[in-house]
């Protein structure tokens, strides 16, 4: 029987090489966001298309490690269709789960209603903070949507 970690891995590796919603949207209406990571040189770009309120559609592009280019797939398979507020609780989620080793450039959630939100398959980006030189990986593609976002609802 696999370890949880193996369970993790297989589902990284899935995202990875089957990624959801890669590709690109027509700007405008959509809009256009870039990430990059000097760390281990993960580019992410991502495309999203907002309106009233809810993310109609995403798409993402970019290269890097594995880690960066599957933690946009599942990002964008947990957030398409959903409305900006739960991407915000998402990301908090996700960002809380992240954030064991502190980075100083994101302070740290303070309020703790996002233990509701399912992670579903981001969980397995889990195993990632056990190396902190990697959590910048996983989290590039959210910080690279919410700047997404909000340019796209500045717009609107
Ligand atoms: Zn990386």
């Amino acid at each position: 029987m696999p370890d949880l970690e193996d369970l993790y891995r297989e589902i990284i590796l899935d995202h990875y090489r089957n990624p959801r919603n890669r590709g690109e949207l027509e700007t405008p209406p959509a809009v256009r966001a870039e990430g990059f990571n000097p760390l281990c040189g993960d580019e992410v770009i991502i495309y999203v298309q907002v309106a009233d309120g809810v993310i109609e559609d995403i798409k993402f592009g970019g290269q890097g490690c594995s880690i960066s280019q599957a933690s946009s797939s599942m990002m964008s398979a947990a957030v398409k269709g959903r409305t900006v507020e739960e991407l915000q609780q998402f990301n908090h989620a996700f960002r809380s789960m992240m954030s064991i080793e502190p980075d100083p450039d994101d302070p740290a959630p303070t309020n703790g209603n996002s233990a509701d939100v399912k992670l579903g398959d981001l969980e397995a980006l889990k195993g990632v903070v056990k190396f902190p030189v990697r959590i910048k990986c996983a989290t590039l593609s959210w910080h690279t949507l919410t700047q997404a976002v909000e340019e796209a609802q500045a717009d609107s």
